[in-house]
């Protein structure tokens, strides 16, 4: 069911303009009005859901069931070196709309608009504390 003044909600009801790259009775797909990279596309379940947090299986399942046929539409439109996907949850994590939506980022070049920034701390860990912190989220299960 539509979400009150979700702005993705109102982009599938056609209240709101979008691009249409895809569209089926669970899954939405469009332009990111933003284009970090050329091609860049939301995936998004019909499903109003908040992020991945509130998503019940089923709409999870559906929407990454569609993921790959979307991604390799890009990729023989366009032809990018390669893809990333992402999904931002909450404030903090960069969630700025609050419908889940995935981003398709097609990759071009080093310098083509996205890149990650992410610190690695490989050596700041034992196997000893994988295992303690593996140990703590399967026991959050
Ligand atoms: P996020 O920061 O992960 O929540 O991503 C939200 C994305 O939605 C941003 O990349 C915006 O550029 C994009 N966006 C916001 N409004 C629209 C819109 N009306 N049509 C298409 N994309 C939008
Ligand atoms: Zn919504």
């Amino acid at each position: 069911m539509a979400h009150e003044d979700c702005i993705f909600c109102k982009i599938i009801d056609g209240e709101l303009p979008s691009a249409k790259v895809y569209e089926d009775e669970a899954v939405y797909a469009f332009l990111d009005i933003s284009q970090v990279t050329k091609g860049h596309t939301l995936v998004i379940p019909k499903t109003h859901t908040k992020n991945i947090y509130e998503t019940p299986p089923e709409v999870a399942s559906k929407l990454f069931e569609r993921i790959p046929t979307i991604a390799n539409a890009i990729k023989k439109a366009y032809q990018p070196a390669g893809m990333n996907l992402l999904n931002n949850n909450e404030k903090l994590a960069d969630q700025s709309v609050f419908h889940l939506h995935i981003h398709l980022l097609p990759r071009y070049g080093e310098d083509d608009g996205f890149s990650f920034n992410w610190q690695v701390h490989t050596d700041d860990y034992s196997q000893d504390d994988l295992q303690q912190i593996a140990k703590e989220i399967n026991e959050a299960f």
